[in-house]
């Protein structure tokens, strides 16, 4: 136990994968900001596990909900203290203050006097109501950073919130595109190193679940001749699924050419940046927003 107050202390996958980064010159740049993001992350879940009530977080009859392509969870139920989060708000504006956003600086003072409405994000979060389009308007915020900065603070409370459940999920018949739990399209996917069978992953709470490889996950097309991938180098584990009926991407990563070991998609998402502003600049777009009550 003696590491558990220590800023420094991560589990040993997370360090051993920071000291890969570190050692790469690829992605030595990205390494702190990695580094950062994966501590804050794991700091919340930890934290979050003595904080959050999920009582009716998890719904009864999960297998047959899953077999029905029911959500499993309703997050609007969780109940989470406000200075809690505005605690992790301020923290997490301190690791990303590098990248200096005025805009972003502003929701600090309004997060602090009560501004921002905790539980009408939590529940735009999982895909109801339209609060992210209010404050977008209000702050002038670009809409994927005002997502994914409270995405990156409400993930890990929505991991722990799985993880309190104390339950496993098996998801094997779940043939929905979106996430079981929180109903979010994926932000990447995997291929199966043996299999090769794909697993979409979903960065609002962090689980992942299989689906269809062909197939787009956003709008449902099948016919191959509109599905297509590019990579920039044929050795990368790297390459962008895009759809032609609905111009979305996804992000995928090969485990076939990549390196042994679990994919950490956080890791990933971050460290292929590089190609989500070339899917922007082909016409492609990222879809966020999935399943809706
Ligand atoms: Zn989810
Ligand atoms: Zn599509």
């Amino acid at each position: 136990m003696k590491h558990t107050h220590s800023e420094e202390y991560l589990p040993e996958d997370l360090e051993s994968c920071i000291a890969e980064l570190k050692n790469d010159r690829l992605y030595q740049s990205a390494a702190e900001q990695i580094e950062n993001l994966l501590k804050f992350d794991y700091e919340t879940k930890i934290a979050a596990l003595e904080e959050i009530d999920i009582t009716d977080v998890f719904i009864d009859n999960i297998p047959s909900r899953i077999e029905r392509g029911e959500l499993i969870a309703d997050f609007t139920r969780l109940k989470v203290q406000e200075s809690f989060l505005s605690n992790r708000f301020s923290e997490f504006c301190k690791i990303i203050v590098k990248e200096k956003n005025e805009k972003v600086e502003s929701l600090i003072p309004a997060v602090q006097s009560g501004e921002i409405d905790f539980s009408l994000l939590q529940s735009a979060l999982v895909n109801r109501g339209d609060y992210l389009s209010i404050l977008q308007r209000e702050f002038g915020i670009e809409p994927l950073l005002l997502i994914s900065l409270f995405v990156n603070i409400y993930r890990p409370i929505f991991e722990a919130a799985v993880e309190l459940s104390g339950k496993t999920f098996d998801l094997s018949q779940w043939k929905k595109s979106w996430c079981p739990f929180c109903g979010s399209f994926p932000c990447m996917s995997r291929l199966e190193k043996d299999t090769g069978k794909r697993y979409l992953w979903c960065m609002r709470c962090n689980s992942e679940w299989h689906f269809k490889r062909l197939k787009c996950p956003f709008c449902g097309e099948e016919d191959t001749k509109n599905l297509d991938y590019f990579y920039l180098d044929d050795g990368s584990p790297y390459r962008v699924d895009v759809c032609r009926s609905c111009n979305a991407y996804l992000k995928t990563v090969d485990e076939k050419k990549g390196a042994s070991g679990k994919v950490l998609f956080l890791v990933e998402d971050i460290k292929t940046t590089y190609l989500d502003l070339l899917a922007v600049k082909e016409g492609f777009h990222k879809k966020v927003k999935g399943y809706e009550q």
